[in-house]
């Protein structure tokens, strides 16, 4: 069984505003919150959409951990991997506010977390961190002037991600949501198969309930 990261209650939160927004915008919306460590989740005032990004908040003192979602159905090609816009954010936060980790809930279409993407950023080098930055702004400019265009940019997302993994310069682990595994060949949280028996004890236990 795979290790569950708990952010207890506020959980719910994220699963009820990835809801509410997706109705309010019909719109793929990713959400940001920040969190202290044993805190509250504050949801920050942003909102974050594949086409522009307005933010009016940011985190405050002793908020050590950022949080957005990703929506979507369980098993989207690529849906638990952070974007090179998600790298970029990572940078920046941790540069200018020291927020080391940053979570991807992965929030199905129905509104339910189906699991996390917990990514730990491992360059300390203020230098590096800025090339870093650099490289992702290069790829950015790269997809604007159509030299990688809509299509390809999910792929090309992933292949920077693989070689930070590879370099360590981030630390990556997925935490699936109980009846979820994470499929490394799609990138994302799809259900886990049940067995017969598994089936109906499963049905039993929530008909006792
Ligand atoms: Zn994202």
């Amino acid at each position: 069984m795979a290790k569950r990261v708990i952010w207890g209650r506020p959980k719910k939160t994220i699963e009820r505003h990835a809801k509410e927004d997706l109705c309010r915008f019909g719109e793929i919306q990713e959400e940001l919150f920040y969190k202290a460590p044993r805190g509250r989740l504050r949801k920050a005032k942003a909102v974050r959409t594949s086409e522009e990004i307005r933010k009016s908040g940011f985190p405050k003192k002793g908020e050590k951990m950022a949080i957005h979602t990703h929506i979507g159905k369980p098993g989207e090609s690529l849906a638990s991997i952070p974007s090179i816009r998600d790298l970029k954010t990572i940078i920046e936060l941790y540069y200018w506010y020291g927020i080391k980790t940053q979570a991807i809930s992965r929030i199905s279409d129905e509104g339910k977390e189906i699991g996390r993407t917990i990514i730990r950023v491992k360059v300390k080098d203020r230098e590096k961190l800025l090339w870093l930055w650099r490289e992702l702004s290069v790829k950015e400019y790269a997809k604007e002037l159509g030299l990688i265009n809509g299509k390809a940019w999910p792929k090309a997302c992933y292949e920077v991600f693989k070689r930070w993994c590879k370099h360590s310069y981030i630390s990556v682990k997925f935490f699936p949501a109980e009846g979820y595994y994470y499929n490394k060949k799609l990138g994302d949280f799809i259900p886990r198969k049940r067995s017969i028996r598994e089936f109906f004890t499963f049905l039993f236990k929530n008909l006792v309930k």
